[in-house]
């Protein structure tokens, strides 16, 4: 383990969304700098940092003029070229290393790697050609959700494919990528696992989370998730050994889908800061963006305790299809946490911010986050 890096160093993010921004704005307030890689000088997280490198994520010369200025690398997507971290790697360290992009920003290594855990997943077989996938549709029972193996998030890239359907019409949607077919789970419910892993092993776990997707895309989170005890600690137990077995240093999401007799499969793994992990900031001691900061820094983590229960619900960009959506109905709430990103181009689907409502009564809170986004969809406008 390097010497860590105290505030005052700086850190250097590759991507400049959402989550890279919300990590700026709490290393920014431990006194840490930032600069960020992205090709838009505007991005969410050049809002808010102290400067701004402009190129692709692909662009090494960008990248390795990214490293010299800075102390550690880290990441708000996993969709970097592990190649380009490999070369910064030996400039600086980069957090999570190369080794963990690599097994998961392609879905069958992903995948192939849980096998070799035994970590139970949906079934699944590889679609790398159009040839493959009959036999891959015939081994998943006939109908399978088929993804592209890279850069596919948000339901982007990856198409349900039905018995009755024309599969290899439907497989030409993805354009020829390579693909993994999985069988459709019939889930109960979905939940997600966000922790941080310091790279010495220590890992602290933020309360369970249960998600509700609309159209492949989160809507809204609620935690602590309610299950049992036992099945509570199999669930966390299960992100813990991904973590360790990956040798992850900072904060990593995973999504499970939970059967309905309680059984667990592991869906998809992020090595960042995740959507469903937002909920910490305000109802945890430490949020996934501050602990991010901590573990990339190679300082102790804070401690993820609960402060109180909370339901975040993502604001899309289609909310903005009349104009500024009516803020009234959130700042009305006392217990709700406004949070946007600064981003300019509302589009149907663009994940714009999100709202957190805090309130120990999680039924209270899912009911009011509720009725303030029925608001927010039935009356569209700003009113004074
Ligand atoms: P992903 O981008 O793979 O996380 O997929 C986005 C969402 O699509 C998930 O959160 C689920 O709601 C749904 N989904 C993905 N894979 C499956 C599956 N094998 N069975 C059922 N639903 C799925």
């Amino acid at each position: 383990m390097s010497r860590p890096l105290f505030p005052g160093a700086t850190i250097g993010v590759l991507g400049g969304g959402q989550l890279g921004r919300m990590m700026a704005l709490a290393a920014r307030r431990m006194g840490y700098r930032i600069v960020v890689l992205d090709p838009s000088p505007r991005c969410p997280t050049a809002q808010v940092a102290d400067g701004v490198v402009v190129g692709a994520l692909d662009d090494i010369d960008a990248a390795k003029h990214l490293a010299a200025q800075v102390d550690v690398i880290t990441l708000d997507t996993e969709h970097v070229p592990a190649d380009i971290l490999d070369a910064l790697h030996t400039m600086v360290p980069v957090r999570p290393g190369p080794s963990v992009l690599r097994t998961i920003q392609d879905r069958q290594t992903q995948k192939q790697f849980l096998d070799r855990l035994g970590v139970p997943q949906a079934p699944w077989a590889p679609v790398g050609s159009a040839a493959e996938l009959d036999v891959a549709m015939t081994a998943l029972g006939g109908s399978a959700i088929v993804k592209v193996r890279r850069a596919g998030y948000d339901g982007k890239g990856q198409v349900r494919i039905n018995v009755d359907d024309d599969r290899h019409a439907k497989l030409a949607i993805l354009r020829g990528e390579p693909a993994v077919a999985e069988a459709i789970v019939d889930f109960a419910r979905e939940i997600s696992v966000v922790l941080a892993r310091s790279s010495d092993g220590t890992i602290e776990l933020f309360p369970i989370a249960e998600n509700e997707h609309r159209k492949h895309v989160l809507h809204l989170t609620k935690a602590p998730a309610r299950m049992p005890a036992d099945r509570a600690r199999h669930v966390s137990d299960v992100a813990v050994t991904i973590a360790h077995a990956l040798d992850h240093v900072g904060v990593m999401a995973v999504e499970m889908f939970e059967l309905p007799d309680g059984q667990i499969l592991v869906n998809e793994i992020a090595p960042r800061t995740h959507n469903s992990g937002h909920f910490t900031y305000g109802a945890c001691a430490t949020s996934q963006f501050e602990q991010h900061v901590r573990a990339v820094c190679g300082v102790a983590l804070g401690s993820a305790r609960a402060l109180s229960g909370a339901v975040m619900v993502n604001l899309l960009g289609d909310l903005w299809a009349k104009g500024a959506p009516g803020w009234q109905h959130v700042l009305a709430l006392p217990n709700a946490r406004l949070h946007l990103y600064g981003k300019d181009a509302p589009a149907p689907g663009r994940k714009m911010g999100h709202v957190v409502v805090l309130d120990d009564d999680l039924d209270r809170a899912t009911a009011d986050a509720n009725a303030m986004f029925a608001a927010l969809t039935a009356e569209p406008t700003q009113k004074p």
